[in-house]
C-alpha cells in the first residue's frame, strides 16, 4: 500500500457517468481541518448537513450534503467525511481536486475497506463479503454475499476455532504428563472432540463449495445442430430472470459466453456453435477461446431434436469434448414428436422436453441445478472463495494428521495448533501483508 495509515484519502464512491447524486468520500485520522476549509465548519457528526463545498478561492464548487462520521464510529474507523453532490462526473472531479488541495491523496481500491479491517470494524472474510455484494451477479449471490458481509460466515468460523481451542486446552495440558498417566476417559473426550470437528470442517467445506458456484457460475458447455432449438431453449431457461443478469467483471458476455440465472444460480452456457476449422486468424482466436472455457466447464448440454435422434455430427462433436463433462441430454420439440414428457430424468440420462411449451423444463432446471450441488434456497451456504476453501481443506487434513498422531500428544497438539492457525487465515488474524494487497486491489475505487 502506498502511504501510511495516517494520511487522508478520498475517492469517488459512486460509479462513474452522470446520476442525481455522486458522493465523494474522504476518511483520515482527523477531518477537522479539511472539514473546516471545506465546508467553513466541522459538521455536527452523523448529521445530514446542507453544505456548500468550497474551492481555495472560496468560490463555490457545488451545494449539497456533507454526513460526518468521527472517530471511531465510522466504516474505516477514522474520521469519514461523505460529501454528497450533484452527480455529473466534471462537479465529482473539481471536487475530488479540491480534497486533494486540501492534503488528501487518491484512494486505492478497496482502501477504504482495508483500513476498516486494519482498524478492525470488520475481519477478512466480512470485507470480502463487501466486495462480493458489489459484485454479485444474482440475487441469491447478494443475500450470500450479505451474511457473509455481517459476520455469519465469521461467526461460524470463530465458532469452530473456539472447540478447536477448548480441544487444545485439554491435550495440551497433558503434555507434562506420561502417554500411560493420561485417563482413558480424557482420551475418549478428546477423540470425541476430534471427531465432532472434523464432521463440523467437512460441512463448512461442502456449503462453501456449494455456495462457490454463486461466484463463478456452473460451466455448461452447449451443444446440438443448427435448429434444434438451442436458443428457444435457453431463453425458455433463463425465463423472466436473464432481464436481472447483469455483466460482471471477468464474466463479460462475449460471443462464446452468455449467463443466464435459476433460482438465483448463475450458468454460464458456453457455445460450441462457433466451434469449426478455420483459418481466419480472428476467428481461430475465438475458437481456442472457446475451446479454453470447455476444458474448465463442468457439464455438458447436448440439444437434440426428438423427431431426429442423436446424428452423427452430434457424435463428433460430443467425441472431440473432455470426457469429463457430465452429459445432460435434452430432447427438444416433443411437442411435435408427440412424446409426453417425463416427471424425471429417465434411466437413458434424457431429458424429453419442449422448449416452445415449456413442458419439462423444469426437470431440466432441477437437473442443472442438481449439477451445481445447489439445493432449493441455498440459506445454509457460504460463498466461500478459493483462499477459504483452500484454508479449511488444510484445516481437514491438519486434523486428519492430528487423528493418525493421537498417541503422540505433542504431534497431536501440533496438528491442532495448525489448524486453528489456518482458521485464522480465513478472518484473517494470520494474513501476510501480500495477500491483504491482492484482496483489496479487486475491490472498486471510493469502497
Ligand atoms: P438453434 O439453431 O438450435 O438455436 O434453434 P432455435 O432455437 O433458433 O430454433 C429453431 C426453430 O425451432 C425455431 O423456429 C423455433 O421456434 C423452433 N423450436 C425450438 N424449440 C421448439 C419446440 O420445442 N417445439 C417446436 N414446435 N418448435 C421449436
Amino acid at each position: 500500500m502506498a502511504g501510511s495509515d495516517a494520511d487522508v484519502i478520498a475517492a469517488v464512491a459512486t460509479a462513474p457517468g452522470r446520476a442525481g447524486i455522486g458522493i465523494v468520500r474522504v476518511s483520515g485520522k482527523t477531518l477537522n481541518r479539511f472539514a473546516t476549509s471545506l465546508l467553513g465548519a466541522v459538521p455536527a457528526p452523523r448529521t445530514a448537513a446542507r453544505a456548500t463545498f468550497r474551492g481555495a478561492d472560496g468560490q463555490p464548487i457545488d451545494d449539497g450534503i456533507a454526513v460526518f462520521f468521527a472517530a471511531p464510529a465510522s466504516y474505516t474507523g477514522e474520521d469519514v467525511l461523505e460529501l454528497q453532490g450533484h452527480g455529473g462526473p466534471v462537479v465529482l472531479q473539481m471536487l475530488l481536486r479540491r480534497c486533494v488541495e486540501l492534503g488528501a491523496r487518491l484512494a486505492e481500491p478497496g482502501e477504504f475497506t482495508r483500513r476498516a479491517f486494519l482498524n478492525d470494524k470488520l475481519d477478512l472474510a466480512q470485507a470480502e463479503g463487501v466486495a462480493d455484494l458489489i459484485e454479485a451477479a444474482t440475487e441469491a449471490a447478494a443475500r450470500c454475499a450479505l451474511r457473509s458481509l455481517r459476520g455469519e460466515f465469521s461467526a461460524s468460523i470463530e465458532s469452530l476455532a473456539n472447540r478447536l481451542v477448548e480441544l487444545r486446552t485439554l491435550v495440551e495440558a497433558t503434555l507434562d504428563f506420561p502417554e500411560e498417566e493420561i485417563d482413558p476417559v480424557d482420551r475418549e473426550d478428546v477423540r470425541r472432540r476430534l471427531k465432532q470437528l472434523q464432521a463440523e470442517i467437512h460441512r463448512a467445506l461442502e456449503s462453501g463449495r456449494r455456495g462457490s458456484v454463486l461466484r463463478s457460475g456452473l460451466q455448461v458447455v452447449l451443444a446440438g445442430q443448427p435448429n434444434v432449438g438451442k436458443s428457444s431453449l435457453l431463453n425458455r431457461l433463463a425465463g423472466e430472470e436473464v432481464a436481472i443478469v447483469t455483466e460482471i467483471a471477468g464474466t463479460t458476455r462475449d460471443a462464446v459466453r452468455q449467463t443466464i440465472q435459476i433460482e438465483g444460480v448463475p450458468i454460464n452456457i458456453i457455445d460450441t456453435a462457433g466451434l469449426r476449422d478455420t483459418t481466419d486468424k480472428v476467428e481461430a482466436i475465438g475458437v481456442a477461446r472457446t475451446w479454453d472455457a470447455i476444458s474448465r466447464a463442468d457439464a455438458l448440454l447436448l440439444v437434440i431434436d426428438a423427431r431426429v435422434g442423436i446424428t452423427s455430427a452430434d457424435r463428433a462433436i460430443v467425441s472431440r469434448l473432455p470426457g469429463n463433462l457430465k452429459p445432460l441430454t435434452v430432447l427438444n420439440k416433443i411437442d411435435l414428436a408427440e412424446q409426453s414428457p417425463m416427471v424425471e430424468a429417465s434411466s437413458d440420462g434424457c431429458i424429453r422436453l419442449s422448449a416452445k411449451t415449456g413442458e419439462g423444463i423444469d426437470v431440466l432446471r432441477h437437473a442443472l441445478l442438481a449439477l451445481a450441488g445447489w439445493q432449493s434456497g441455498g440459506e445454509d451456504v457460504f460463498m466461500a472463495r478459493e483462499r477459504h476453501l483452500g484454508a479449511l481443506g488444510r484445516v481437514a487434513e491438519a486434523l486428519e494428521r492430528a487423528d493418525r498422531a493421537m498417541v503422540h500428544s505433542e504431534l497431536f497438539a501440533e496438528e491442532l495448533r495448525l489448524a486453528q492457525r489456518e482458521l485464522g487465515v480465513i478472518t484473517g488474524e494470520f494474513t501476510a501483508d501480500d495477500l491483504l494487497g491482492e484482496i483489496f486491489s479487486r475491490f472498486c475505487v471510493g469502497k
